[in-house]
């Protein structure tokens, strides 16, 4: 058996905030939420519980970030590697309903989260030992930029001592200074990737790609062996050293709600990837997952 077929915990990487959903005339419901931590929450439900699921993140010493803390706990997450910082907290965003159409407001310009890769040996130990990383380009973009080499580096070394990398782009343009600083940063991470899952449509808005096999065969000649390109109600499209394939997207009776659908897609793929499932299974793990949350409200719909 490889070194790389021992390990068995999963690391994911990223900033979790608190939600504020509107239940009436200016009433809300307080949750926590975030492309990655909703991708370890899926992991969590859909791995064995033999493989541990951390999150690593950083949050304040306040109740609040304690509530969030508690919450991964409920849900089954590692957290030895939360950092708690005593001059920040963590971030929030609004959702507000405006006849029928949801918008966000966010404050998370200071949250702790994006000092997560600050302190090199947090990184390292967070990563020691894990089976697979994961991380989006909201991590990336959460970070001033020493402290994304700082990650890319303990990637770096993760991946040298067997560890894979997963990579989610995540394209975010207003968390970027610009669009080129977005595109130059995500395809840097890239290449620090074992497994990139890019949703199409963001792909081309920003890369120009002319279909999901160009955005596969980008991240490809990046340097990932397993790209799996999302496309909302399209077929998913994977690119491999054995070549292209076309999935069949799950037929979904009504989409109530797609918030969190390529992150729970993301889970649901890797956790049958992880567990030795081929290719093609592992897409319709994925598609199956992501089409029960969005026929459900929220992002983390159990
Ligand atoms: P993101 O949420 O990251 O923008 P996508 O919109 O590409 O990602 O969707 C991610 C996955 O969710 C798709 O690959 C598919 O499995 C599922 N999905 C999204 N929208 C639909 C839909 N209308 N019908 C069926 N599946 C969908």
């Amino acid at each position: 058996m490889s070194a790389r077929s021992l390990k068995k915990r999963i690391v994911s990487v990223g900033e979790c905030m608190v939600e504020m959903a509107p239940t009436g005339e200016g009433t809300y419901a307080m949750g926590f939420a975030g492309d990655t931590l909703n991708t370890a929450w899926y992991l969590r439900r859909a791995l064995p519980a033999d493989r541990p699921v951390d999150y690593l993140t950083a949050v304040g010493t306040d109740p609040i970030s304690a509530r969030m803390v508690a919450f991964f706990e409920e849900a089954g997450l590692g957290t030895a590697h939360v950092a708690r910082l005593s001059d920040r907290t963590v971030g929030l965003y609004l959702i507000e309903l405006t006849n029928g159409e949801r918008s966000f407001a966010y404050w998370r310009g200071q949250s702790a989260a994006r000092l997560l890769a600050r302190d090199v040996a947090a990184l390292e130990a967070g990563f020691a030992e894990a089976a697979l990383i994961y991380l989006s380009g909201i991590t990336l973009a959460i970070l001033d930029p020493a402290d994304r080499a700082r990650l890319l580096e303990a990637l770096a070394a993760a991946r040298a001592a067997g560890s894979a990398v997963a990579f989610d782009p995540n394209l975010r343009p207003r968390l970027w200074p610009d669009p080129a600083a977005m595109c130059a940063a995500v395809t840097e991470a890239a290449r620090h990737a074992d497994i990139v899952l890019p949703s199409h449509e963001d792909e081309a808005t920003f890369f120009g790609d002319a279909d999901a096999a160009a955005t596969a065969a980008r991240y490809a000649a990046a340097g990932a062996t397993l790209v799996v390109v999302k496309d909302g109600a399209g077929p998913m499209v994977t690119l491999t050293e054995d070549g292209q394939q076309s999935h069949p997207p799950e037929r979904v009776q009504e989409v109530i709600d797609t918030t969190a659908a390529g992150d729970s897609f993301n889970a649901g793929f890797l956790a049958a990837h992880l567990t030795g499932a081929p290719l093609a299974d592992a897409v319709r793990a994925g598609a199956r997952l992501a089409a029960r949350v969005i026929g459900a409200r929220g992002a983390l719909v159990p």
